[in-house]
Protein backbone atom coordinates (compact mmCIF):
# COMPACT_ATOMS: atom_id res chain seq x y z
CA UNK A 1 0.00 0.00 0.00
CA UNK A 2 1.34 3.31 -0.75
CA UNK A 3 0.52 6.62 0.76
CA UNK A 4 -1.31 7.52 -1.97
CA UNK A 5 -4.25 5.31 -1.38
CA UNK A 6 -4.15 6.68 2.40
CA UNK A 7 -6.30 10.20 0.48
CA UNK A 8 -3.92 12.29 2.53
CA UNK A 9 -4.09 16.27 0.82
CA UNK A 10 -1.87 17.15 -1.33
CA UNK A 11 0.29 19.64 0.99
CA UNK A 12 0.81 16.41 3.66
CA UNK A 13 1.28 14.42 0.47
CA UNK A 14 4.17 16.53 -1.20
CA UNK A 15 5.59 16.37 2.61
CA UNK A 16 5.86 12.66 3.23
CA UNK A 17 7.37 12.25 0.06
CA UNK A 18 9.80 14.84 0.20
CA UNK A 19 10.83 13.07 3.62
CA UNK A 20 11.35 9.90 1.52
CA UNK A 21 8.51 7.85 3.20
CA UNK A 22 7.21 5.50 0.37
CA UNK A 23 5.34 3.09 1.91
CA UNK A 24 3.34 3.71 5.29
CA UNK A 25 4.43 1.25 8.66
CA UNK A 26 1.87 -1.17 9.93
CA UNK A 27 0.55 1.37 12.43
CA UNK A 28 0.60 4.29 9.84
CA UNK A 29 -1.72 1.71 7.32
CA UNK A 30 -3.85 1.07 10.46
CA UNK A 31 -4.23 4.49 12.46
CA UNK A 32 -4.58 7.00 9.70
CA UNK A 33 -7.37 6.03 8.20
CA UNK A 34 -9.56 5.24 11.71
CA UNK A 35 -8.31 8.84 12.63
CA UNK A 36 -9.21 10.66 9.67
CA UNK A 37 -12.72 9.04 10.11
CA UNK A 38 -12.77 10.89 13.40
CA UNK A 39 -12.53 7.91 16.02
CA UNK A 40 -10.81 7.24 18.91
CA UNK A 41 -7.88 5.09 18.58
CA UNK A 42 -6.45 2.56 21.76
CA UNK A 43 -2.91 2.02 19.82
CA UNK A 44 -0.47 -0.79 21.62
CA UNK A 45 2.89 0.37 19.44
CA UNK A 46 6.25 0.54 20.46
CA UNK A 47 8.41 3.41 19.33
CA UNK A 48 10.28 2.90 16.79
CA UNK A 49 6.92 1.78 14.80
CA UNK A 50 6.36 4.93 12.91
CA UNK A 51 3.37 6.23 15.10
CA UNK A 52 4.08 9.87 15.65
CA UNK A 53 3.66 10.21 11.78
CA UNK A 54 0.81 7.84 12.32
CA UNK A 55 -0.91 10.81 14.79
CA UNK A 56 0.59 13.75 13.09
CA UNK A 57 -0.27 13.22 9.75
CA UNK A 58 -4.02 12.92 9.95
CA UNK A 59 -3.91 15.37 12.98
CA UNK A 60 -2.60 18.01 10.53
CA UNK A 61 -5.10 16.44 7.69
CA UNK A 62 -8.04 17.40 9.98
CA UNK A 63 -6.96 20.73 10.84
CA UNK A 64 -6.28 21.94 7.48
CA UNK A 65 -9.72 20.93 6.31
CA UNK A 66 -11.22 23.11 9.47
CA UNK A 67 -8.96 25.90 8.98
CA UNK A 68 -11.75 28.33 7.73
CA UNK A 69 -13.38 28.13 10.91
CA UNK A 70 -10.55 30.29 12.55
CA UNK A 71 -9.82 33.10 12.36
CA UNK A 72 -8.31 35.84 14.07
CA UNK A 73 -5.91 35.11 16.45
CA UNK A 74 -5.29 30.87 16.51
CA UNK A 75 -6.55 28.33 19.13
CA UNK A 76 -4.80 25.12 20.15
CA UNK A 77 -6.81 22.83 18.59
CA UNK A 78 -4.90 19.81 19.32
CA UNK A 79 -2.62 18.83 21.67
CA UNK A 80 -0.11 15.99 22.21
CA UNK A 81 1.31 14.88 25.69
CA UNK A 82 4.28 12.96 26.14
CA UNK A 83 6.39 11.88 29.32
CA UNK A 84 9.78 13.36 28.10
CA UNK A 85 11.49 16.63 26.69
CA UNK A 86 13.29 14.69 24.04
CA UNK A 87 10.00 13.22 22.90
CA UNK A 88 8.17 16.21 22.97
CA UNK A 89 10.64 18.18 20.72
CA UNK A 90 10.77 15.04 18.63
CA UNK A 91 7.05 15.21 18.31
CA UNK A 92 7.68 18.57 17.13
CA UNK A 93 10.09 18.18 14.23
CA UNK A 94 7.81 15.41 13.02
CA UNK A 95 4.97 18.18 13.01
CA UNK A 96 6.94 20.62 11.16
CA UNK A 97 8.59 18.17 8.60
CA UNK A 98 4.95 16.47 7.73
CA UNK A 99 3.16 19.92 8.12
CA UNK A 100 5.43 22.16 6.44
CA UNK A 101 3.15 23.31 3.62
CA UNK A 102 -0.01 23.20 5.51
CA UNK A 103 0.65 26.87 7.15
CA UNK A 104 -0.33 25.29 10.76
CA UNK A 105 1.48 26.30 13.48
CA UNK A 106 2.73 24.29 16.84
CA UNK A 107 4.73 24.86 20.04
CA UNK A 108 6.72 21.91 21.90
CA UNK A 109 7.03 23.05 26.35
CA UNK A 110 8.98 21.26 28.26
CA UNK A 111 10.31 21.58 31.69
CA UNK A 112 13.78 22.35 32.86
CA UNK A 113 14.43 25.07 30.94
CA UNK A 114 12.89 29.10 30.58
CA UNK A 115 8.96 29.55 30.09
CA UNK A 116 9.72 32.38 28.20
CA UNK A 117 10.51 31.75 24.87
CA UNK A 118 7.48 29.29 24.93
CA UNK A 119 5.14 31.43 26.69
CA UNK A 120 6.32 34.27 23.59
CA UNK A 121 5.08 31.46 20.97
CA UNK A 122 1.84 30.72 22.86
CA UNK A 123 0.87 34.54 22.83
CA UNK A 124 1.52 34.60 19.37
CA UNK A 125 -0.84 31.84 18.83
CA UNK A 126 -0.75 28.04 17.58
CA UNK A 127 -2.52 25.08 16.40
CA UNK A 128 -1.22 22.42 18.16
CA UNK A 129 0.54 22.18 21.17
CA UNK A 130 3.37 19.52 22.30
CA UNK A 131 3.77 19.78 25.82
CA UNK A 132 5.33 17.77 28.64
CA UNK A 133 2.63 17.23 31.68
CA UNK A 134 4.72 19.38 34.45
CA UNK A 135 5.29 22.45 32.01
CA UNK A 136 1.74 22.35 30.65
CA UNK A 137 0.30 22.44 34.12
CA UNK A 138 2.26 24.87 34.82
CA UNK A 139 1.67 26.73 32.19
CA UNK A 140 -2.28 26.35 32.32
CA UNK A 141 -2.10 27.44 35.93
CA UNK A 142 -0.07 30.90 34.90
CA UNK A 143 -3.29 30.91 31.97
CA UNK A 144 -0.67 31.04 29.20
CA UNK A 145 -2.94 27.53 27.96
CA UNK A 146 -6.07 27.62 27.28
CA UNK A 147 -7.37 23.88 26.69
CA UNK A 148 -11.12 25.11 25.25
CA UNK A 149 -10.67 24.30 21.71
CA UNK A 150 -8.85 21.31 22.08
CA UNK A 151 -10.48 19.00 19.27
CA UNK A 152 -8.07 16.45 19.10
CA UNK A 153 -5.73 14.66 21.90
CA UNK A 154 -3.23 12.57 22.27
CA UNK A 155 -1.47 10.59 25.14
CA UNK A 156 1.59 9.10 23.91
CA UNK A 157 3.67 6.78 25.96
CA UNK A 158 0.69 6.07 28.66
CA UNK A 159 2.69 3.44 30.03
CA UNK A 160 6.00 5.34 30.89
CA UNK A 161 3.75 8.25 32.17
CA UNK A 162 2.69 6.10 34.84
CA UNK A 163 6.56 4.77 35.33
CA UNK A 164 8.06 8.14 35.91
CA UNK A 165 4.57 9.19 38.47
CA UNK A 166 2.53 11.45 35.91
CA UNK A 167 -0.44 9.90 36.05
CA UNK A 168 -1.94 12.57 38.48
CA UNK A 169 -0.66 14.79 36.14
CA UNK A 170 -2.37 13.62 33.27
CA UNK A 171 -5.49 13.02 35.06
CA UNK A 172 -5.94 16.85 36.00
CA UNK A 173 -5.21 17.57 32.56
CA UNK A 174 -7.66 15.26 30.95
CA UNK A 175 -10.44 17.19 33.08
CA UNK A 176 -9.63 20.40 31.53
CA UNK A 177 -10.37 18.89 27.87
CA UNK A 178 -13.81 19.67 26.60
CA UNK A 179 -15.39 16.54 26.70
CA UNK A 180 -16.38 16.67 22.83
CA UNK A 181 -13.29 15.83 21.47
CA UNK A 182 -11.42 12.92 19.33
CA UNK A 183 -9.09 11.09 21.92
CA UNK A 184 -5.95 9.11 20.39
CA UNK A 185 -3.69 7.02 23.14
CA UNK A 186 -0.70 5.01 22.57
CA UNK A 187 1.41 2.52 25.26
CA UNK A 188 3.71 0.30 24.09
CA UNK A 189 2.40 -1.83 27.09
CA UNK A 190 -1.16 -2.43 28.55
CA UNK A 191 -0.44 -3.07 32.18
CA UNK A 192 -4.32 -3.12 34.04
CA UNK A 193 -3.86 0.69 35.24
CA UNK A 194 -3.30 1.58 31.83
CA UNK A 195 -6.28 0.19 30.41
CA UNK A 196 -8.49 2.00 33.47
CA UNK A 197 -6.54 5.37 31.90
CA UNK A 198 -7.57 4.40 28.78
CA UNK A 199 -11.03 3.42 29.67
CA UNK A 200 -11.49 6.59 30.76
CA UNK A 201 -10.17 8.73 28.06
CA UNK A 202 -11.47 6.97 25.20
CA UNK A 203 -15.02 6.35 23.34
CA UNK A 204 -15.51 3.55 21.71
CA UNK A 205 -11.96 3.48 20.73
CA UNK A 206 -10.58 1.19 17.60
CA UNK A 207 -7.66 -0.84 19.24
CA UNK A 208 -4.58 -0.98 16.78
CA UNK A 209 -2.39 -3.87 18.36
CA UNK A 210 1.22 -3.59 16.39
CA UNK A 211 3.73 -4.93 19.24
CA UNK A 212 4.10 -8.34 19.87
CA UNK A 213 3.82 -9.02 23.23
CA UNK A 214 7.09 -8.03 24.49
CA UNK A 215 9.09 -9.45 21.44
CA UNK A 216 12.44 -7.60 20.51
CA UNK A 217 12.74 -5.69 17.43
CA UNK A 218 13.32 -8.80 14.81
CA UNK A 219 16.01 -7.67 12.95
CA UNK A 220 18.27 -6.80 16.48
CA UNK A 221 21.08 -8.95 16.91
CA UNK A 222 21.71 -9.75 20.41
CA UNK A 223 24.05 -11.03 22.26
CA UNK A 224 25.59 -11.25 26.18
CA UNK A 225 29.07 -11.03 27.75
CA UNK A 226 29.53 -12.61 30.98
CA UNK A 227 32.10 -10.24 33.07
CA UNK A 228 32.46 -9.25 36.20
CA UNK A 229 31.29 -5.92 37.34
CA UNK A 230 34.69 -4.90 37.59
CA UNK A 231 35.80 -5.43 34.22
CA UNK A 232 32.53 -3.88 32.29
CA UNK A 233 34.30 -0.65 31.78
CA UNK A 234 37.00 -2.82 29.90
CA UNK A 235 34.76 -4.89 28.18
CA UNK A 236 33.09 -2.02 26.69
CA UNK A 237 36.48 0.39 25.85
CA UNK A 238 37.49 -3.15 24.32
CA UNK A 239 34.56 -3.67 22.15
CA UNK A 240 34.36 0.36 21.16
CA UNK A 241 37.58 -0.11 19.74
CA UNK A 242 36.29 -1.91 17.27
CA UNK A 243 36.19 0.57 14.65
CA UNK A 244 32.99 -0.44 12.78
CA UNK A 245 30.78 0.98 15.58
CA UNK A 246 29.71 3.69 14.58
CA UNK A 247 27.37 5.59 17.43
CA UNK A 248 26.65 3.17 20.03
CA UNK A 249 24.46 4.07 22.98
CA UNK A 250 25.10 2.61 26.97
CA UNK A 251 22.77 2.45 29.01
CA UNK A 252 23.79 2.29 33.23
CA UNK A 253 20.82 1.78 35.81
CA UNK A 254 22.25 4.96 37.52
CA UNK A 255 23.42 8.72 37.05
CA UNK A 256 26.42 7.74 38.78
CA UNK A 257 26.95 4.61 36.84
CA UNK A 258 26.31 6.91 33.84
CA UNK A 259 28.79 9.75 35.06
CA UNK A 260 31.51 6.35 35.63
CA UNK A 261 31.61 5.05 32.44
CA UNK A 262 31.21 8.60 30.35
CA UNK A 263 34.44 9.65 32.32
CA UNK A 264 36.37 6.03 32.10
CA UNK A 265 35.72 6.23 28.12
CA UNK A 266 36.91 10.09 27.56
CA UNK A 267 39.48 9.28 29.76
CA UNK A 268 40.66 6.69 27.31
CA UNK A 269 40.75 8.89 24.58
CA UNK A 270 36.62 7.98 23.35
CA UNK A 271 34.24 10.32 22.45
CA UNK A 272 31.56 10.30 24.87
CA UNK A 273 28.82 12.49 26.70
CA UNK A 274 25.97 11.65 29.20
CA UNK A 275 22.36 12.35 29.15
CA UNK A 276 20.30 11.92 32.25
CA UNK A 277 17.65 13.52 34.40
CA UNK A 278 20.82 15.44 36.79
CA UNK A 279 21.83 17.41 33.52
CA UNK A 280 20.13 20.22 32.44
CA UNK A 281 17.74 20.67 29.75
CA UNK A 282 20.53 22.15 27.29
CA UNK A 283 23.20 20.03 27.98
CA UNK A 284 20.62 16.89 27.22
CA UNK A 285 20.00 19.17 24.18
CA UNK A 286 23.51 19.55 23.31
CA UNK A 287 24.81 15.99 23.81
CA UNK A 288 21.92 14.43 21.83
CA UNK A 289 22.68 16.74 18.88
CA UNK A 290 26.08 16.03 19.03
CA UNK A 291 25.42 12.42 19.24
CA UNK A 292 23.04 12.74 16.30
CA UNK A 293 25.46 14.30 14.25
CA UNK A 294 27.99 11.76 14.98
CA UNK A 295 30.43 14.11 16.41
CA UNK A 296 30.28 12.06 19.65
CA UNK A 297 30.91 7.92 19.30
CA UNK A 298 28.95 6.92 22.41
CA UNK A 299 26.12 8.21 24.49
CA UNK A 300 26.05 7.42 28.24
CA UNK A 301 22.18 7.36 29.67
CA UNK A 302 19.92 6.14 31.84
CA UNK A 303 16.52 4.66 31.04
CA UNK A 304 14.44 7.66 31.64
CA UNK A 305 16.70 10.16 29.92
CA UNK A 306 16.97 8.27 26.65
CA UNK A 307 13.17 6.98 26.52
CA UNK A 308 12.24 7.49 23.02
CA UNK A 309 15.05 8.98 21.46
CA UNK A 310 15.13 8.38 17.85
CA UNK A 311 18.67 8.14 16.66
CA UNK A 312 18.68 7.06 13.06
CA UNK A 313 22.01 5.14 12.55
CA UNK A 314 22.43 3.73 15.47
CA UNK A 315 24.75 1.14 15.34
CA UNK A 316 24.91 -0.78 18.77
CA UNK A 317 22.74 -0.24 22.06
CA UNK A 318 24.96 -1.47 25.32
CA UNK A 319 23.25 -2.24 28.20
CA UNK A 320 26.03 -1.97 30.57
CA UNK A 321 23.93 -3.07 33.51
CA UNK A 322 21.20 -5.57 33.18
CA UNK A 323 18.01 -3.95 33.82
CA UNK A 324 16.14 -5.49 36.65
CA UNK A 325 12.41 -5.01 34.48
CA UNK A 326 12.86 -7.25 31.73
CA UNK A 327 10.74 -4.50 29.63
CA UNK A 328 13.23 -1.99 29.43
CA UNK A 329 15.05 -4.44 27.65
CA UNK A 330 12.82 -4.51 25.19
CA UNK A 331 12.40 -0.79 25.21
CA UNK A 332 16.55 -0.61 25.42
CA UNK A 333 17.46 -2.24 22.42
CA UNK A 334 14.57 -0.47 20.36
CA UNK A 335 16.30 2.47 20.28
CA UNK A 336 18.43 0.65 17.39
CA UNK A 337 16.75 -1.15 14.39
CA UNK A 338 14.67 1.64 14.09
CA UNK A 339 12.37 2.30 11.67
CA UNK A 340 13.01 -0.96 9.85
CA UNK A 341 16.58 -1.11 10.41
CA UNK A 342 19.13 -3.44 11.95
CA UNK A 343 21.11 -2.87 14.47
CA UNK A 344 23.56 -4.87 17.48
CA UNK A 345 22.63 -4.71 21.08
CA UNK A 346 24.83 -5.95 23.47
CA UNK A 347 24.56 -6.70 27.23
CA UNK A 348 27.24 -6.60 30.06
CA UNK A 349 26.01 -9.61 32.58
CA UNK A 350 27.55 -9.61 36.36
CA UNK A 351 26.51 -12.43 38.61
CA UNK A 352 23.79 -10.89 40.25
CA UNK A 353 22.61 -9.74 37.06
CA UNK A 354 21.91 -13.49 35.77
CA UNK A 355 17.90 -13.88 37.56
CA UNK A 356 17.49 -10.22 35.26
CA UNK A 357 18.56 -11.98 32.53
CA UNK A 358 17.04 -15.28 32.47
CA UNK A 359 13.12 -12.83 33.34
CA UNK A 360 14.05 -10.69 29.94
CA UNK A 361 14.69 -14.45 28.00
CA UNK A 362 11.85 -16.04 29.28
CA UNK A 363 9.52 -12.77 28.33
CA UNK A 364 11.56 -12.34 24.70
CA UNK A 365 11.32 -16.19 24.24
CA UNK A 366 14.29 -16.21 22.40
CA UNK A 367 17.75 -17.34 23.76
CA UNK A 368 20.24 -14.44 23.40
CA UNK A 369 23.84 -15.43 22.59
CA UNK A 370 26.57 -15.58 24.75
CA UNK A 371 29.99 -14.53 23.34
CA UNK A 372 32.24 -16.64 24.52
CA UNK A 373 35.46 -15.56 23.31
CA UNK A 374 36.69 -11.96 24.88
CA UNK A 375 39.52 -10.75 27.12
CA UNK A 376 37.38 -10.39 30.47
CA UNK A 377 35.11 -13.46 30.34
CA UNK A 378 33.64 -15.40 33.27
CA UNK A 379 32.43 -18.74 33.17
CA UNK A 380 28.59 -18.13 32.95
CA UNK A 381 27.58 -21.58 35.67
CA UNK A 382 29.50 -20.39 38.15
CA UNK A 383 30.59 -17.33 40.37
CA UNK A 384 33.86 -17.78 39.30
CA UNK A 385 36.70 -15.62 38.49
CA UNK A 386 37.38 -13.72 35.40
CA UNK A 387 40.31 -14.80 33.66
CA UNK A 388 42.91 -13.14 32.80
CA UNK A 389 43.86 -11.39 29.25
CA UNK A 390 44.94 -14.73 27.92
CA UNK A 391 42.48 -15.02 24.56
CA UNK A 392 42.68 -12.52 21.74
CA UNK A 393 38.94 -11.37 21.37
CA UNK A 394 37.39 -12.21 18.54
CA UNK A 395 34.42 -10.04 18.84
CA UNK A 396 36.16 -7.90 16.03
CA UNK A 397 36.06 -10.80 13.84
CA UNK A 398 32.23 -11.75 15.22
CA UNK A 399 30.90 -8.94 14.23
CA UNK A 400 32.52 -8.34 10.48
CA UNK A 401 31.15 -11.93 10.05
CA UNK A 402 27.77 -10.59 11.50
CA UNK A 403 28.11 -7.63 9.07
CA UNK A 404 28.84 -9.83 6.12
CA UNK A 405 25.79 -11.94 6.91
CA UNK A 406 23.60 -9.94 6.30
CA UNK A 407 23.74 -6.61 7.82
CA UNK A 408 25.78 -4.45 5.06
CA UNK A 409 22.77 -3.01 3.71
CA UNK A 410 21.13 -1.88 7.93
CA UNK A 411 21.29 1.86 7.27
CA UNK A 412 20.69 1.50 3.77
CA UNK A 413 17.57 1.64 1.68
CA UNK A 414 15.65 2.75 4.78
CA UNK A 415 12.45 3.47 3.21
CA UNK A 416 12.00 -0.15 1.48
CA UNK A 417 12.39 -2.38 4.66
CA UNK A 418 8.92 -0.92 5.60
CA UNK A 419 8.19 -3.90 3.28
CA UNK A 420 8.75 -6.52 5.61
CA UNK A 421 5.54 -8.23 7.11
CA UNK A 422 3.99 -6.73 10.08
CA UNK A 423 4.42 -8.95 12.88
CA UNK A 424 0.61 -10.49 13.75
CA UNK A 425 1.60 -11.46 17.48
CA UNK A 426 -1.06 -9.79 19.27
CA UNK A 427 -0.62 -8.40 22.66
CA UNK A 428 -4.03 -9.17 24.45
CA UNK A 429 -5.28 -5.94 25.99
P1 LIG B 1 8.58 6.79 15.49
O1 LIG B 1 8.10 5.42 15.78
O2 LIG B 1 7.45 7.73 15.26
O3 LIG B 1 9.54 7.28 16.54
O4 LIG B 1 9.38 6.75 14.08
C1 LIG B 1 10.61 6.12 13.92
C2 LIG B 1 11.36 6.55 12.67
O5 LIG B 1 10.70 6.07 11.50
C3 LIG B 1 11.51 8.05 12.46
O6 LIG B 1 12.86 8.31 12.18
C4 LIG B 1 10.65 8.37 11.24
O7 LIG B 1 11.21 9.42 10.49
C5 LIG B 1 10.68 7.06 10.47
N1 LIG B 1 9.47 6.79 9.67
C6 LIG B 1 8.19 6.98 10.08
N2 LIG B 1 7.35 6.59 9.11
C7 LIG B 1 8.10 6.13 8.06
C8 LIG B 1 7.79 5.59 6.77
N3 LIG B 1 6.54 5.42 6.37
N4 LIG B 1 8.82 5.25 5.98
C9 LIG B 1 10.10 5.41 6.41
N5 LIG B 1 10.46 5.90 7.59
C10 LIG B 1 9.47 6.26 8.43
Amino acid sequence: MSFEKLKLIKPIQQAVQEEGYKIPTPIQKQAIPVILDRRDILGCAQTGTGKTAAFAIPILQILSEDKEEHKGKRTIKSLIVTPTRELAIQIGESFNAYGRHTGLTNAVIYGGVSQKAQTDKLMHGIDILIATPGRLLDLMHQKYVNLHHIKLFVLDEADRMLDMGFIHDVHMIIAKLPTKRQSLFFSATMPPEIIKLANSILTQPVSIDITPEFKTVEAIKQAVYYVSKSDKKKLLYHILRNEKITSALVFTRTKHGANQVCKYLTDSKVSAEVIHSGKSQNARQRALNNFKSLQTKVLVATDIAARGIDIERLSHVFNYDIPNIPETYVHRIGRTGRAGLGGIALSFCEEEERAYLKDIIKLIKIQIPVIHEHPYKVNPDSSQKPQQHKEKSTFTEKTGSQKKSGSSGYFKNKKKRWGRKPNTNKTKI
